[in-house]
């Protein structure tokens, strides 16, 4: 397989707009959930960018469980993150749910997201294999490593060798969390693959109060990526705000990242 660490013995190393990710390589992406207004997107890229991100995240078309709740604000969104971005000299991730939406989504983004719940959707990783660009290839929400692993294939059979894995929980019977955290697919990734992965501790226990221990914990097992939720006033978010950081306590975390990346 493509993917493979017999195929490609030494670990790939990701190039998004000179920003390297992998092998040594370590970065951090952070933002809101979702894009919620220009001023939001723009004061929140600023706490990301003063804390130590090289990206910005924030979702513009959101994946969410009731179709009652905020959808995201898609074009006007990507605009403003895109803004936001540029004024702080981040990049941008954003999630592509559709092919349908590829075209747009890929003109304002530096890094296409997949999102857990569209793992399996061998059209779209094809679609966005075809593009070229980086892609951020979320674990499925009770996605096996194997499975995860030939989702990754489809991206690199069109000839996309920018793949970050994203391990983001799966679910189990536990409910104190809002998925199970797997760091153990940290060293299996990297035994199976030679593409980078990146821990989402913000999704993986859905639980502000847990991302900064693993946060931690995930670049002690070797992620070569960090993803986080932030926002200005978590309380109020119209999506993820159990599981935000307040910038106070992303910078408290960022502190200690900073420190254990240097460390490893
Ligand atoms: C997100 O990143 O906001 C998101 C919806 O993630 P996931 O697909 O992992 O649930
Ligand atoms: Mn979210």
């Amino acid at each position: 397989k493509l993917t493979s660490r017999e195929f490609h013995p030494s670990s790939t190393v990701i190039d998004v707009d000179g920003i390297k990710i992998g092998d040594g390589h370590f970065v951090t992406m952070a933002g809101p959930c979702s894009v919620e207004s220009r001023e939001q997107i723009i004061e929140t890229a600023k706490i990301a960018k003063a804390g130590g991100a090289q990206f910005l995240r924030g979702g513009a078309f959101k994946p969410r469980t009731s179709p009652y709740a905020f959808q995201g604000l898609e074009e006007e969104g990507l605009k403003y993150m895109r803004e936001a971005a540029d004024l702080t000299g981040l990049k941008v991730i954003t999630e592509v749910m559709d092919i349908e939406n590829l075209p747009l989504v890929a003109k304002y983004a530096d890094m296409l997201q997949i999102g857990a719940r569209n793992m399996q959707n061998f059209q779209l990783l094809r679609a966005v294999g075809k593009t070229g660009m980086p892609i951020a290839l979320k674990r499925g929400i009770s996605g096996t490593i194997d499975e995860w692993i030939h989702a990754a294939e489809y991206i690199a059979n069109e000839g996309n060798f920018n793949i970050l894995f994203v391990e983001r929980g799966i679910r189990s019977y536990e409910t104190y969390t809002r998925n199970t955290f797997d760091l153990s697919a940290v060293p299996a990734i990297k035994k199976l693959s030679h593409f980078p992965i990146m821990v989402d501790p913000s999704h993986g226990t859905g639980r502000w109060e847990m991302i900064e221990s693993m946060s931690l914990a995930g670049i002690a097992a070797g992620a070569d990526a960090l993803i986080v939720e932030i926002h200005p006033d978590p309380a109020n978010a119209l999506s993820d705000g159990p599981q935000s950081l307040t910038p106070e306590n992303y910078e408290k975390m960022m502190k200690k990242v900073t420190k254990l990346t240097a460390f490893m």
